[in-house]
This record gives structure tokens, sequence and C-alpha cells, in this order.
């Protein structure tokens, strides 16, 4: 039976042969020859992952030393791959094989400082094209116009394109590596790049209008934290556009320095400004002591590092930079301390910058270590928090000019009150003579100053002790303020004389008001330490405005002070009306030939 079904040696030579044939061919073909493939048959847009694979070496390499090496598969869970100065390789096939139409597309990085990649290409065949791109040569030498390295090509109808992309920064230079590699069909690309724009002009928008009311803010309120601010959101806003890409592709697109020197001088930048102006805003100096002379120690060595970075040290400075952007996380402390602390307009600085120190420390771990899989993909976030950030630090400035405004204004009226009594001072008698003067010119009625003294104060001290004549002076405070009509202006003059400025009709309401204080200050004695003080006072009185006589603007208290002077000489407890006869003023009579002469009385 069996040596029936088993054909004789002589008959199974032909496929032995064919079969060894088949395995010493796949023996002598080239590694990789057959990619792993990516149909790109209905291509729009997608980030290059697995089945395509990647491979990293620590020395630079070639393509024949890597063509045959193992190739992990491309996952999220690589493309993180920290801060690191190896060499990085992707393989992968664009399969069109099943396609009618030919493919036109777009291979781009996501970050705008990854140094090099060179590409080798092919259509399946092993005879590969090598085409490179850099970031240090002039923006204008790119194949393409566009923010991050990027190359365009087409894969034929029914045709594969094969690609071994290698990426790497300049010899001797690590940085942070991400291996998100976006595929776009070409018109896609062309129309996502019309949607970025659009979006980060937003941005740029937003940040160039804060940066514009900052400077505006600074200009009128001559307050100087609006110009740190202002300064902060210009390095933020240049740390920004160097990392989208643009300051390359716009602002210095033929100084290969700047571009590829400027990312961790402009971090640094933002960092120095950030504690400069959180410095002023918090007024730390006076405030936050300890917090204070940390941030000088910071500022000062992250100036240090920009000058060494100018000089051309480069990794101590790039952990230093990443270092910077990462101890921002700690200022919604500094601001929750502040606020805790009285300074109730630090909320939304804490809320600020918990807003964006977060986002920066999370761009931080995601940009400096293996830790995360989102690729650069936190720095669009981190961008949309800076946004937020921006406007929620000019709430706070504003609120901060709120309380500023207020306690400008509680100082002003604290200077023109007396603290004993919580009258006006002697300090509102100026503006208040102008104001009595334009309602006299206004409405005629004369103004009556009233100078009012306490009799034998200094006797009811010795008596009953200081402490009860403050009491006493406390209490003629009150009386005088309930004598106070609406208009009327009570004020302490200092020590025990006190004023008070009138406008009535007739002189006799003037006397009337008082005769009123006199008599109640004297019916009402003080109740001190369980004995009544008994006490008068004596007032003097002259008109300051009325249509009978002009009074020089020096000479308005003398008068009612020689008033009250005839009073005290008449026994006290009195109000006495400025008479210029008996007062002694001097009476401007007609001279002969015309010229004023002066008799004293
Ligand atoms: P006269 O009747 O002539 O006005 O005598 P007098 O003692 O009231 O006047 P004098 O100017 O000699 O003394 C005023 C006293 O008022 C002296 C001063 O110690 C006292 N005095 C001034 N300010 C205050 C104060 O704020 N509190 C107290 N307790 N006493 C004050
Ligand atoms: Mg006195
Ligand atoms: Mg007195």
């Amino acid at each position: 039976m069996l040596s029936r079904t088993v054909p004789p040696l002589r008959t199974s030579i032909p496929y032995l042969t064919i079969a060894a044939l088949i395995a010493l061919l796949a023996l002598a073909a080239p590694a990789g020859a057959s990619l792993p493939a990516i149909d790109i048959s209905g291509l729009h847009h997608e980030l290059i992952r697995a089945p395509a694979e990647y491979l990293s070496t620590t020395e630079d390499s070639t393509l024949e030393e890597v063509r045959d090496r193992d190739f992990q598969p491309l996952t999220a869970a690589s493309v993180n791959q920290g801060i690191t100065g190896d060499t990085f390789w992707v393989r992968f096939r664009l399969d069109n094989t099943k396609g009618n139409d030919s493919v036109p597309w777009v291979l781009h990085h996501e970050t705008s400082y990854l140094d090099h990649i060179t590409l080798y290409y092919g259509n399946g065949d092993d005879i590969l094209k090598e085409v490179s791109l850099s970031d240090r040569v002039p923006f204008g030498d790119r194949p393409l116009d566009y923010r991050t390295l990027a190359f365009p090509h087409e894969t034929a109808a029914g045709g594969v394109t094969d690609l071994y992309v290698k990426m790497a920064y300049a010899p001797n230079k690590a940085d942070s590596v991400s291996l998100n590699l976006h595929l776009s069909e070409t018109s896609l690309f062309a129309e996502r790049t019309r949607g970025e724009y659009m979006a980060y002009g937003a941005f740029f928008g937003i940040m160039a209008t804060l940066l514009l009311i900052a400077l505006l803010g600074a200009a009128l309120l001559r307050q100087v934290v609006y110009l740190h601010y202002a300064l902060f959101l210009a390095f933020s806003t240049m740390m920004w556009a160097a990392l989208d890409g643009f300051a390359y592709q716009y602002l210095w697109p033929s100084s290969v320095f700047l571009h590829n020197e400027g990312y961790h001088i402009l971090f640094l930048a933002t960092s120095i400004t950030a504690l400069q102006f959180s410095r002023h805003f918090l007024k730390a100096r006076d405030k936050l002591p300890l917090f204070n002379r940390g941030a000088i120690i910071l500022q000062v060595i992250m100036a240090a590092g920009i000058g060494l970075r100018l000089l051309g040290v480069y990794e101590p400075v790039l952990a230093l930079s990443f270092a910077s952007l990462a101890i921002l996380a700690a200022l919604p402390v500094i601001g929750y301390l502040a606020w805790r602390r009285g300074q109730h307009y630090a909320r939304w600085y804490a809320l600020a910058w918990a807003v964006y120190g977060v986002g920066l420390l999370i761009s931080v771990l995601s940009a400096g270590t293996p830790l995360f899989n989102w690729g650069m993909d936190p720095l669009v976030f981190t961008q949309i928090s800076a946004v937020l950030e921006s406007c929620l630090l000019l709430v706070a400035l504003g609120e901060r000019l709120i309380a500023w405004e207020r306690d400008r204004r509680q100082a002003l009226t604290l200077a023109r009150q007396d603290a004993l009594t919580g009258l006006n001072n002697r300090r509102v008698f100026p503006q208040a003579l102008e104001h009595y003067q334009a309602r006299f010119r206004q409405t005629g009625d004369p103004v009556y100053l009233i100078m009012i003294d306490l009799d034998h104060f200094k006797e009811l001290n010795d008596q009953h002790g200081h402490d009860a004549g403050d009491c006493v002076l406390r209490g003629f405070g009150r009386l005088l303020r309930t004598h106070c009509r609406p208009g009327d202006t009570c004020l302490r003059y200092g020590g025990e004389e006190f004023a008070m400025l009138v406008q009535v009709r007739e002189e006799v309401q003037a006397v009337s008001i008082a005769e009123r204080i006199r008599d109640a200050f004297e019916q009402h004695p003080t109740q001190y330490d369980g004995h009544f003080i008994h006490h008068t006072l004596t007032a003097g009185l002259a008109p300051i405005f009325s249509s009978r006589r002009r009074i020089e603007w020096g000479e308005i208290i003398r008068e009612a002070d020689a008033a009250l002077y005839r009073a005290k000489e008449q026994g006290r407890n009195k109000v006495v009306v400025f008479s210029a006869a008996a007062d002694g003023e001097p009476v401007k009579v007609s001279g002969q030939q015309g010229v004023d002469s002066v008799r004293t009385n």
C-alpha cells in the first residue's frame, strides 16, 4: 500500500529541484526587498505606524548597515524616545497595487527642530534614490515650503514606493526624538496646511492683541508690571513661533544659527520673563521674600545659560532650558500662597499658571522622556493653555489694578481723616474752601466759618487723664457730626480745636448752629470710668464769603480765630461773631488824593 502511494525518487527530482531553487532564491534575495506594506489606495492622512518598522542605532549608520538588521514594529509606545543622540530608521512600503490612480503624497515629520531626515525611496526594485532634508540649511532650500521637514512624492497606479527614513540630529547632539511621521495625500496636505494657518493665525493674533493691550497698559498706567507682562508674552509667543517652525519659515528664514540655537535661548528667556513678571505682580520683595530671592537666583542661572548657549555649550543648556520651563509649574503654588496672604487678585494668577504650568510640565516630560505615547501633541494643548493663561493673567492684572486703585483711595481717605474722631482733618480745608467759594458764587448765600475750641482742656487732661481727654474728643466728634447738615463741613482742625463751614441765608442761622453745639456739649457731660466729666466750649464765627465784604484768602482763619480769642477773654462757654471794630481788624478807609491808607482800630 505504502510503496504505491509514495512516488519513486526518480519522479520526485523535478519537485525537489524547484523547492531547492526557491529556498536558494529566498536566501539570496536582499532582506529589505519586501518591506511591510501600508495600503495607500484611497489615502487621506495617516500617522505612519505598524506594520511600519523602526530601528535605532547608537552610531550614525548607513542604509547598507541597517538593511539586514531586525526592525521593531512602530507602535504608539515607541513614538516618544526622549532625549537621545541615536539615529533612527523607519521603513515601510506604500502599496498602491489596488489603486487605479497614482497617489501623490507628502511625508512630513511633526517637529520643527529635527535636524536631518534622509529618505531612501524606490518603486519596489532594489535601486533606492536618496534625498536629504535638513534644518541646517536655509529654509528656502527645502523641497516644500512647510514649517517642518517634508518630502513630496507620488506612487504610481498599481505600483509601490519603498521608503527608508533616517532621522537624526547633528553629530554629537542629543535632543528630543519623536518618531511621528505624517503621510497626507497632497491635496489634503494643502487643505490641512490651510487649516493650520487658520488655527495658528488665531493663536498668534490673540497673543499679538494681548501684547498690544499690555504695552498700552504700560504706557497709559505707567506701571512697570505691564511691561513685564508684555515681555513675557513676547518671549512666550516667540518660543511658540520657533517650536511651531513659523519663526524659521517667516521671521529668520536664512538664519540657520537663530533657528538651531534659538529654541533653548527662547525657553530660557520665557522662563526669565515669567519669573520677572511674577516677582513684580506678587510684590514678592515685600510679600514673598523667599520666593523673590529664589527667583532672582534662578534668573541669574538662566541668563548664564543663554550666555553659554551663545558660546556653543549644548547639553547642559538643553537640560537647563527644559528644567526652566518645568520650574514654572511651581508658580500656581506661589500664587496660592500670595492669595492666602491677602493678595486676592493672586487667585487669577494661580489659576493662570495652573493651566499653563501643568501644560508645560507635560510637554517637557513628553518631549524629554519616553513616559507618554502622545508624540508632540501635548505641545498643541499647551499652546492652547498659553492663550488661556495669558487671558487669565490679564484678568489678574485688571483685578490688581482695581485693588491698587482701592488702596490708593483708601490711603487718600486715611490721609484726610482724623484717626481719633473719624472727622476730616485740616487737609481737606483748602479744597472745602474752594467748594464753598464756588457755591457762594452760584447762590449768593454767605458762608460762615465757625472755629470751636474746647475750654480748659489741658486742665481736663490733667484732672482725668489723657484717656479721658481722648474720650471727650471722640464724644465731641460724634456730637459735631450730628449737627453737621448735608452740605456742611466739619473737621478737627488740630488738638481740641474744630472747624465748621456752613452756608446759610442769614448770620443768625450760623450763630444758632454754633449755639446749639455749644449748648449740647455743655448739657451732655461725658461719662468716663464711672463718673461724669463736665465740659464747655467756645466758638468764634466769621463770614468768609459774603456780599458785604471780601476777605483775603490768607485771612480766612484769622477773623474766626480773633472772634474765638475774644470769646475766651470774655469768660469762655460762648459764641462770638467777628466784628471788624471789636476784633482789631485793619479797616480800609479812603485816604486823601484818592490813595488808600490803612488805619488800625
Ligand atoms: P483754653 O480754654 O484756653 O482753650 O485752654 P486749653 O487748656 O483748652 O488750651 P491749651 O491750648 O492750653 O491746651 C490744649 C490741650 O489740649 C493741650 C493738649 O495736651 C490737649 N490735647 C491736644 N490734643 C489732644 C488729644 O488728642 N488728646 C488729648 N487727650 N488731649 C489733647
Ligand atoms: Mg486750644
Ligand atoms: Mg482749649
